[in-house]
């Protein structure tokens, strides 16, 4: 039976999952999204749109309304109006997982009672429990936002007592944890997926480089041993078990100097770091989310190439239109998300840079310091070079 597919945002992970959606005519007849910027990436890709803020009870209800299933691009929805639509529309992943997993807190704790391996954590309600924690902690540690944080902004490193008290103004009120720091070796990520059946698959693990707290590049497969590999995947698939939502789900981890795995963190959702599937893999992250949702069979996740995804983000030294980006280089995918204006840091668009003919990842990464100049971004008004 066909369904109207309804999707909290449209941003490129509602683009991407709409473009997956429509290659999908047996199982879904429409796609509708909610989002507050008209001509959302996802209504370019061809969804019908509903103009509201993600948090817009009315406009949520409406959705609801209008479709069969419900699934979301952004962890911070109101997992309570959410619960209150569900003899509307089924809606994954449940807003129960998503009320544990949008709280970093409350993520960590249910983690921590499924002896999950995570790093130190404690709840943090005055700056005198921050005082405490970083005794125990010691410095740096990082102090987090529980809610609502998204390239690392929620997020404030303590390297010193001096900064205690501006750390703890710097939230302003905000509900907070404290985190003891890891210096990790490397960090990687899971894309994992469960279906309405209980059906678990995970894509191969890939190692994320971040700048300036923003992913920058993933390389797949990971530069690390087949035995770290598989431990990771298998955290990754034991956290799917405990957390029962069905859809992808990104998870984020540290592998530290003696190969132990802790997770950093759990995305209720296609992720950034799950791009390359889009070319890499035998199934994309996009639709094996749908089939995840639609309670179909889980896609194949092998790996058929190494690939590497590097972010396209707005130039820090000005906002505006900018010049449209032209990457044609065999193997090398381009994907913009339609975004009219950049910002700084703003996430505009992605390629993946694909091997060949046995290619290896340190050869890719030779060839993408020439691309990386191809894509900088520029105001469309200097044309005067
Ligand atoms: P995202 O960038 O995924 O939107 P976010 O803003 O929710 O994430 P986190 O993932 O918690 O923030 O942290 C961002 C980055 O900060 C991590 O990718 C990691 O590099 C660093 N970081 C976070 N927690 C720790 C920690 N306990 N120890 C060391 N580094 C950390
Ligand atoms: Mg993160």
């Amino acid at each position: 039976m066909q369904k109207v597919l309804g999707i909290i945002g449209g941003g490129q992970l509602g683009m991407m999952i709409t473009e997956s959606a429509k290659n999908m005519p047996e199982h879904i007849s429409k796609i509708i999204v909610l989002d507050p910027t008209p001509n959302c990436p996802a209504a370019q890709a061809g969804a019908e749109q509903i103009i509201a803020d993600f948090k817009d009870k009315n406009a949520i209800m409406e959705l609801a309304e209008k479709s069969d299933i419900i699934t979301y691009e952004i962890e911070s929805g109101d997992s309570d109006v959410l619960k209150s639509v569900e003899n509307k529309a089924e809606i994954d992943p449940s807003p129960e997982t998503l009320q544990i997993i949008q709280d970093k807190f409350l993520q960590k704790s249910f983690l921590k009672e499924n002896k999950i391996p995570i790093p130190e954590f404690m709840e943090i309600s005055s700056i005198s429990d921050l005082q405490e924690g970083l005794k125990k902690f010691g410095y740096p540690a990082i102090l987090k936002a529980r809610r609502d944080a998204y390239d690392g902004r929620g997020n404030f490193k303590i390297e010193c007592f001096e900064q205690i008290q501006q750390s703890f103004d710097y939230f302003k009120g905000q509900k907070l944890m404290l985190e003891k720091y890891i210096p990790f070796k490397m960090e990687v990520s899971v894309i994992a997926s469960r279906n309405t059946k209980g059906q678990i698959k995970t894509f191969p693990l890939v190692e994320n480089i971040h700048e300036e707290n923003i992913l920058r590049q993933t390389i797949v497969p990971a530069r690390i041993s087949e035995k770290v590999s598989k431990k990771a995947e298998s955290i990754a698939s034991i956290a799917m078990k405990v957390l029962k939502g069905a859809g992808v789900f990104g998870i984020e981890m540290f592998v530290t100097n003696e190969n132990e795995i802790l997770i950093n963190e759990i995305a209720p959702r296609v992720h950034n770091s799950g791009h390359h599937t889009l070319q890499s893999s035998e199934t994309s992250q996009f639709e094996q989310h749908l089939r995840a949702i639609l309670g179909l069979e889980l896609g194949s996740t092998k790996l058929l190439h190494p690939t590497i995804m590097y972010n396209i983000l707005g130039s820090k030294s000005f906002e505006g239109k900018y010049k449209p980006i032209v990457l044609s280089e065999p193997n090398v995918y381009l994907k913009m998300y339609g975004k009219e204006i950049s910002k700084p840091l703003r996430k505009l668009g992605h390629f993946n840079l694909v091997a060949e003919n046995g290619e290896t990842i340190e050869l890719l990464l030779y060839k993408l310091e020439s691309l990386k100049e191809k894509v900088i971004v520029k105001p469309i008004s200097s044309t005067n070079f």
